[in-house]
């Protein structure tokens, strides 16, 4: 269920699914193109099994098959799935009018609208609200959950926040800090819990995984103690899509190769509805933060280059430019200190087309955090009856986020081939398969 389901990427992952669930195809200038997952880990990537054997990431283990997955969701506005995608402006119309069918169906589920979280921009779009206090639209999210449950007989149901991103709550003691206290301040009506405290809330209340594809803090320490007691999934943040997946691996490369970044400044512009949310400076700060540590722990592991709390100087700007659409544009450029003082500079310019970036990602999202709820693992020392499920705080998917959340203590890895290693280790695991060390040993003796 997603929130948010007619923005760009609800509305393009539901026709993403459709599209290849129907085996679909269109013309294009190009000649006929076909539906596909290109840029999904779990649906185009491959895993190295041995010598010049690879397999698909998706039958390393059994897991869900995306022609199974029935979409729902709530949105603030009320166009029908085929009128968003219109609006979206990402798929070509000869597709839009093949999924017209099936996509006008799909009506958002009215939402919680709270217009102090998301920019004052967005006021138009609230036509499709629910009404009450917290406690009553919590109750209508719960309602809404089980509903969707019986209906479509689905086995599991998740939850992923694809709505606007929203300011950052504040932490206050007695209100989210804790689950008994969030518990409350719902039924006080609180002000300061945000629409996506609420869906969380709701979510996990009902046993349900909770995603956030964005980036502010809905993972107060209220809504983890309380995903934490109940034993429910939780992971985000932001999803990692392109700007922020480049620099994952670009600075991973730099300071593994012994060059030092100094200067790292990003420029976005971009004409979706997202860009106009994040035009506020509110929203443009959690996006900000965010972005913004992506290289910290890169940064940190290598003491040759920096001094002790030294970073490069990083840089984020965003730009709403409505005439480029979702076709967002980013700019990065990263200065380096090589020997003897040298400069080395590189310039990239990407042309995200952000909602196909971001679809494989939500799917690979439902799909790995569905089957890591199912993995149960063991210390050595425990006996064969003592498995375990994973931590609540489903780090595992770091791959997948902007801005991971991590089990509190626990160290936070940005660097995208050791996020990639993890989810593929933990798979060759569950079948008994050795981490894949590289060395390859059995080519280098003569
Ligand atoms: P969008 O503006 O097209 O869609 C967001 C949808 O959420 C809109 O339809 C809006 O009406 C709805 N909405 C707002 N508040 C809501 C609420 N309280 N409840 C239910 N619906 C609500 O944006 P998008 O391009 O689809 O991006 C969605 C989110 O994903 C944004 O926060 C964005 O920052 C984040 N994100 C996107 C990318 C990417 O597209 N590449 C990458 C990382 C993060």
């Amino acid at each position: 269920m997603l929130v948010g389901w007619g923005g760009n990427n609800g509305s393009t992952f539901t026709a993403a699914l459709v599209a290849n669930r129907l085996g679909l195809s269109w013309p294009t200038r190009r000649g006929i193109q076909k539906a596909n997952w290109f840029g999904s880990l779990t649906q185009a990537a491959t895993v190295r099994l041995g010598d010049d054997i690879f397999a698909p990431f998706s039958h390393l283990l059994p897991s869900v098959n995306p022609d199974d997955i029935v979409v729902d969701g709530w949105d603030i506005n009320s166009l029908n799935l085929f009128e968003s995608m219109q609006r979206a402006q990402v798929l070509e119309p000869s597709l839009q009018q093949q999924l017209k069918p099936h996509l006008q169906t799909m009506k958002p589920r009215p939402s919680i609208y709270i217009p102090e979280f998301i920019a004052a921009n967005q006021k138009s779009r609230a036509d499709n609200v629910i009404e009450g206090s917290k406690q009553e639209q919590v109750e209508k999210l719960m309602s809404d959950i089980a509903q969707f449950k019986k209906s479509s007989n689905v086995d599991n149901v998740i939850v992923l926040w694809t709505a606007n991103t929203e300011c950052f709550s504040n932490v206050l003691e007695g209100v989210n800090d804790t689950a008994e206290n969030l518990k409350l301040a719902i039924a006080n009506d609180h002000p300061e819990l945000s629409p996506s405290v609420l869906f969380a809330y709701a979510s996990i209340a009902m046993g349900c995984t909770y995603i956030n594809g964005s980036p502010q803090n809905t993972f107060v320490p209220g809504v983890l103690d309380f995903a934490q007691k109940k034993g429910v999934f939780v992971t985000g943040d932001d999803f990692k899509s392109g700007q922020t997946k480049i620099k994952s691996v670009l600075v991973d490369f730099l300071v593994g190769a012994g060059i030092k970044p100094t200067s790292i400044v990003s420029y976005n512009h971009l004409g979706n509805n997202d860009g106009k949310n994040l035009s506020a400076p509110k929203q443009f700060r959690s996006k900000e933060i965010s972005k913004s540590n992506v290289v910290d722990d890169m940064v940190a592991s290598n003491d040759i280059l920096y001094e002790p709390g030294e970073k490069p100087d990083h840089v984020v700007v965003i730009k709403y430019v409505p005439y480029v659409g979702d076709s967002k544009r980013a700019l990065d450029e990263y200065t380096s200190e090589i020997m003897m003082g040298g400069a080395n500079t590189l310039v990239i310019h990407n042309t995200c087309e952000d909602s196909l970036l971001a679809t494989p990602i939500i799917l690979d999202l439902v799909i790995l955090a569905e089957l890591f709820s199912r993995v149960e693992i063991k210390r050595e020392s425990w006996s064969d009856e003592e498995y375990t499920g994973f931590h609540p705080v489903l780090s595992i998917l770091s791959y997948l986020c902007k801005a991971p959340l991590v089990p509190p203590g626990t160290p936070v890895i940005n660097a995208l081939s050791k996020q990639r290693s993890c989810i593929e280790n933990i798979m060759k695991a569950c079948i008994g398969l050795p981490p894949d060390n590289n060395m390859t040993l059995e080519y280098k003796v003569p």
